[in-house]
């Protein structure tokens, strides 16, 4: 943190003068801007330049030997290099001790002056970037072979100390610039931290900038130069590309071909590992942040202090703004095309199935999500299978919706039957409605009997949030981190897990997950539940502080945007009641983890004994066909209805109360409620025999047919195994398994199929997934 207070050495040309001369040179000397010490252009007859380099009084003596020492190694192993010469003084040394006249006494050394433009003055093209690319890679192979004890010192400019300058993000000028400055450094913490310690790592050059790369004024293709070695460390290797692209593509146009020129470079010289591919976003997300907080930093504290940091504050948030939208998978899938890898085994989007996603993404966004990377092309649903246009067929362990099989016969029955009769809606008497409403009734206690139906489950959550405002006369909510309910705006508010920028919602606590593998309470800890749910006294509490109290919490049972959890007995209660002694409402979205889901019972809350005030469903309610109902007290109905009139044009429509009876029918017919139940018991105990096998394996959870399978590096660490994660879902998708991934750190395998699986399909994930884990272990280390 030194390197925040500046305090360079100031000689003056005088002394710049008499320095030049013990090094045996004659000649004029100027100024060079330079961050920590001072650089001094010296231009001696015969056209000979030269820089003098003076390094602060808190340089170490250790790291100007570093420098030279990097200099002269790489000049060793490949002579080609363009870097710069030392040149020794008169009585031959490296470096010496200077004495100001002033009588302040500083190090100096001089190397050779390299001709050039600065990249970040010359105009770019392809050729250029690749070239840049290349150079970095071949600097880093260079260096590759060095060790020098300075290396292992702490440098501000290194992203490992980001979290450190997180103190500083309140000083940014808007809300959204400190949000998206908090946000990004909190993801590097908890997530690129622990990744990068398993990445290649070595001393490197560490700022290799605009101002520290020449560009060839004869060929402006090429690189002619590579400068300043006063940033080197011991760190990881990546963060030399990460800084290639990000600071000289920061004030440019930095499109996708740009970026992925620098990347191809790179790549073809020194391949990127598969972790360091997953990491590139996270490292240019971080360099920029620390380059923003920085300048951000030096801007308000040093303001008067002549520093060309300060230009780069808003084009690297602005930069960190278009990654963040971008997101993750897109900017992931450029780097992945520049280094010419997708999924080794990966099928080829082929024939018609390539127009189709081509059309796809002209007419709806390349950016609308496709599962995996061959994107699938399905016409045709069976039970628990799904077949492709080419007639393959894939068992499917992931999708809710068609819950009783897909194309269930009795379903298609009942809505064929009763949209060749009539479809209309609720302001008319209609027998299905009704009946559909009394059918849900029976399955819920007490007086939780009166419904209203939507058409999906973000707007049965949204109109379950504006009955529990109306009835509590509260504005508050409460929810689960990482939680996911809906794409409403009101309930984009309790839907963390999918947002790409972050908002802040004075209304708005989150609850610590209570994740007992993850989590500050482990499963070895006593008491979990209590200490979880004593997280919902805080965030009641800090919503006081904003005068706001509770109108509800809402809560998915399955907990799965969390990565499927299995909360401890007593905790959701715990919570429900310091919800309620708050005056707000306990909603159970049943969306994930009703009709019979989780096993054993037919709604999630059940399994944890709970009794919530307002019930919603979606999802599997009409097997594929959109139904979404809230189900509350009539006290809580009226309490809406006092406030306002309620319709939904198709809400509550003949076919689709047609096709949720049928499915309410076929889950008593078929047993499916016990067969969640036994058939998902079986299943979790073969995943954790499993656990023995394959290390990456760090956890397995889940309740009835809703099971999570958490991944990691290894079993002490834990660190999430995201890359990996991706690897096996594509690859049981190429043996015809789909499966899916989630949770906050999207390492956690997810199994939700069609509750109609069998103990026969469960042995078929089980061989499989075996087989990929082992297959994967041999890709991630070769
Ligand atoms: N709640 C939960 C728990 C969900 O998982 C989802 C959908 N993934 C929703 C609500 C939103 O449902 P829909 O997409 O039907 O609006």
């Amino acid at each position: 943190m030194r390197h925040l207070k500046l305090n360079p050495p100031q000689l003056t040309l005088q002394d710049a003068e008499r320095a030049t001369a013990l090094f045996g040179v004659q000649g004029t000397v100027r100024e060079l801007y330079s961050e920590r010490d001072q650089n001094f252009l010296v231009t001696a007859g015969g056209e000979s330049q030269f820089v003098l380099k003076i390094a602060t009084v808190e340089d170490q003596t250790g790291e100007v030997e570093l420098q030279l020492a990097a200099l002269k190694h790489v000049r060793e192993v490949n002579p080609q290099l363009p870097i710069p010469v030392i040149r020794h003084s008169e009585s031959g040394e490296e470096y010496l001790e200077f004495t100001t006249a002033a009588g302040v006494t500083h190090l100096a050394f001089m190397v050779s002056f390299l001709p050039g433009v600065l990249i970040e003055d010359s105009p770019i093209n392809g050729d250029l970037l690749y070239d840049h690319g290349r150079m970095i890679a071949r600097l880093g192979q260079a260096l590759s072979g060095l060790f020098h004890p300075s290396a292992g010192r702490e440098l501000l400019w290194d992203i490992r100390q980001l979290p450190k300058l997180k103190q500083f993000c309140d000083r940014a000028p808007s809300r959204e610039h400190r949000l998206i400055l908090s946000r990004t450094i909190d993801s590097f913490s908890s997530e690129t931290l622990p990744n990068l310690k398993v990445c290649r790592a070595q001393i490197i050059h560490g700022d290799a900038n605009g101002h520290n790369v020449l560009v060839d004024v004869t060929q402006p293709h090429r690189v002619a130069g590579i400068i300043d070695f006063g940033d080197l460390y011991h760190g990881p290797l990546l963060n030399d590309l990460a800084v290639a692209i990000t600071d000289v593509l920061m004030s440019r146009s930095r499109d996708r071909s740009e970026v992925q020129a620098i990347i191809r470079g790179y790549n073809e010289t020194v391949p990127l590992q598969p972790v360091e591919i997953g990491l590139l976003f996270d490292c240019l997300t971080a360099r920029l942040a620390l380059t923003a907080l920085i300048s951000l930093y030096r801007r308000t504290e040093l303001p008067t202090r002549l520093d060309y940091n300060h230009i780069y504050e808003a084009p690297s948030v602005a930069w960190l703004d278009e990654l963040h939208s971008l997101g993750r998978e897109e900017v992931t899938g450029w780097v992945r095309e520049a280094c010419g890898v997708r999924d080794d085994k990966a099928i080829k989007v082929k024939g018609p199935a390539r127009d189709l996603l081509s059309r796809r993404q002209r007419l709806m966004n390349p950016r609308m999500q496709l599962f995996y990377d061959a994107p699938l092309h399905i016409v045709r649903g069976e039970g628990v299978w799904l077949f492709d246009a080419t007639g393959r067929r894939y068992l499917d362990v992931y999708n809710n919706v068609p819950h009783v099989g897909h194309c269930h016969p009795k379903v298609v029955e009942a809505i064929t039957r009763q949209v060749s009769t009539l479809n209309t809606n609720t302001r008319y008497l209609g027998e299905q409605v009704v009946a559909l409403a009394e059918r849900l009734g029976e399955h819920l206690p007490g007086d939780l009997k009166v419904c209203a139906f939507v058409n999906s489950g973000s707007e049965a959550n949204d109109l379950a949030w504006r009955m529990a405002k109306a009835f509590s006369g509260h504005t508050g909510g409460l929810l689960m981190e990482s939680a996911y309910h809906g794409i409403t705006d009101a309930i984009d508010a309790f839907s963390p897990a999918e947002r790409r920028i972050p908002r802040e919602d004075h209304h708005i606590e989150t609850l610590t997950a209570p994740d007992r593998y993850r989590g500050p309470y482990k499963t070895d800890c006593p008491d979990t539940a209590r200490r979880y749910a004593s997280d919902a006294d805080r965030a009641i509490a800090r919503l006081a502080a904003r005068g706001v109290k509770p109108a509800a919490f809402l809560v998915d049972s399955t907990f799965l945007t969390n990565g499927v959890l299995e909360a401890p007995r007593g905790y959701l209660d715990a919570v429900f009641k310091k919800v309620h002694a708050a005056g707000g409402l306990c909603i159970a979205d049943e969306v994930q983890a009703g009709f019979g889901r989780m096993g054993n019972f037919m709604w999630g809350h059940q399994t944890y004994g709970v009794f919530p005030d307002i019930v919603t469903i979606g999802k599997p309610a009409g097997n594929g066909h959109p139904i979404g109902v809230v189900i509350t007290r009539m006290e809580i109905m009226d309490a809406l209805l006092d406030q306002t009139s309620f319709f939904s044009t198709f809400g509550g429509n003949n076919v689709s109360c047609a096709a949720g009876l049928a499915v309410l029918d076929i889950i008593k017919e078929e047993g499916l409620i016990e067969n969640s139940g036994r058939v998902g018991a079986y299943l979790k105990n073969a995943l954790r025999n499993l656990m023995h096998r394959h290390e990456i394996i760090g956890d397995v959870r889940g309740h009835g047919l809703v099971i999570g399978v958490e991944l990691v590096t290894d079993q002490i660490s834990q660190q999430p195994a995201r890359n990996e994660t991706r690897w096996v879902v594509n690859a049981l998708c190429r043996r015809g398994i789909l499966i899916g991934s989630e949770g906050p750190h999207g390492c956690v395998l997810k199994i939700r199929p069609p509750i109609v699986f069998n103990v026969k399909h469960a042995d078929m994930v089980i061989e499989n997934l075996d087989e990929v884990l082992n297959e994967c272990r041999e890709q991630m280390s070769s």
